[in-house]
């Protein structure tokens, strides 16, 4: 069987159009439609369960869908009709627990799916005697992680971020049209994870692949990826660059998972809406037939306070206050009861019972009900 073509004009490296897959009773994914470029990184995010892996394994061609199809550089890998296996689809895959053979060197393992031609020349080499140098593509590959020098080396010879590096190498050595990476740090220590994020980035950005990686975490996802599609009960609720899905959340679930978020009541007044922090002007006014009543969402660090006296009956009340440093998370309490959470520089600090006013700083999202 051939394998997919090398990509030609600007077709898209990966399409995934209204997949569908169930398990059972279970509908794991729902009408799933994404495009992703050459050179793009999406990220699919949402909580346990909501069907990423799922996506994931319908593209890498581990799953067959029920319904829908896949593309690879324009050419359709499953559809009703169509069926290509992973081998032949062009699709490099990065393991969540790196899946390295434990009995290949490191130049082995990235030189693993390169065609058999080249890897049975080397792996007969090597047998012969073991300080042969590497062929071409795993050189240039291990220079592209940064771990020129460690062909020889075993996997257990290696850290979880060294690890990584190796398994992103072999997956981009065959020069797949895309690369997909399930949970990629979720082995990973804590410390390690928001320098290794920008190191993956700029190993995807030189490879010039299309790239899909799941995960739960939402900074993984705004740090990492060009655009992200946030899952929910396996569909895709929203997909859009970091800033739009943080900032312009389509949906309070959204809204909220993508970031710490205050909702509030809001009545619709001109452009904007009245809200207990006083009138706010909407990102995204609510269009005529929507009612006169939504809900308003502010970050954190969309708010201001500023201090006032005990006895102005418009005071809100500091709640508590944690201390970050370079910021300061601060909980007031509105006059209506409600809470609200500002995230503030920390030029002036603030303490519980502090009468303030709190100011909005931005323009707010109207979210549906
Ligand atoms: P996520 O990656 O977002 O955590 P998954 O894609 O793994 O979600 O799973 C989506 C849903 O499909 C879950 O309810 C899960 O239990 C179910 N599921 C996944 N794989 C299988 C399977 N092989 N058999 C039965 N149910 C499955």
């Amino acid at each position: 069987m051939n394998s997919v073509p090398e990509r030609r004009d600007d077709t898209p490296a990966l399409i995934a159009q209204s997949v569908s897959k169930t398990f059972g009773e279970t509908v794991a994914v729902r009408e799933a439609s994404f495009e992703v470029e050459r050179g793009e990184i999406v990220a699919l995010l949402g909580p346990s369960g909501c069907g990423k892996s799922t996506t994931l394994r319908v593209l890498a061609g581990f799953e067959r869908p029920d319904g829908g199809a896949v593309k690879i550089n324009g050419e359709v890998v499953v559809d009703e009709s169509t069926w290509r296996p992973p081998e032949h689809r062009r699709i490099g895959m990065v393991p969540q627990d790196f899946a390295l053979f434990p009995h290949l060197s490191v130049g082995e393992n990235v030189g693993f799916g390169l065609p058999d031609g080249q890897r049975a020349w080397w792996t007969r080499q090597l047998r012969r005697l073991r300080h042969v140098e590497a062929p071409a593509r795993v050189r240039e590959m291990l220079e592209l992680v940064g771990l020129d020098g460690f062909a020889e080396r075993f996997p257990h010879e290696l850290s979880g971020g060294e690890a990584q590096r190796v398994a992103l190498a072999r997956a981009l050595a065959p020069q797949p049209a895309a690369v997909l990476l399930d949970e990629p740090f979720s082995n990973l220590d804590q410390n390690l994870r928001a320098s290794l994020r920008l190191a993956m980035r700029s190993i995807l950005k030189a490879a010039d692949t299309a790239a899909v990686f799941v995960t739960h975490d939402r900074e993984e996802a705004l740090s990492l990826a060009d655009r992200v599609a946030v899952m929910r009960l396996g569909r895709i609720e929203q997909i859009g660059t970091p800033d739009e899905i943080y900032y312009r959340p389509q949906t309070r679930f959204i809204g909220t998972f993508v970031g710490d978020a205050n909702i509030l009541p809001g009545r619709r007044l001109r452009s904007g809406a009245e809200t207990e922090l006083g009138y706010v002007i909407l990102a995204n006014p609510p269009a005529d037939d929507a009612g006169d009543s939504f809900d308003i969402l502010l970050r954190p660090e969309q708010l201001a306070l500023k201090p006032t006296t005990h006895d102005d009956p418009e005071r809100a009340t500091v709640m508590s206050s944690e201390y970050y440093g370079h910021d300061q998370v601060v909980r007031v309490r509105l006059r209506s009861g409600a809470e609200v959470e500002t995230r503030l520089r920390t030029e002036v600090v603030w303490h519980p019972d502090d009468p303030v006013t709190v100011v909005v700083l931005d323009d707010a999202i109207a979210l549906p009900r």
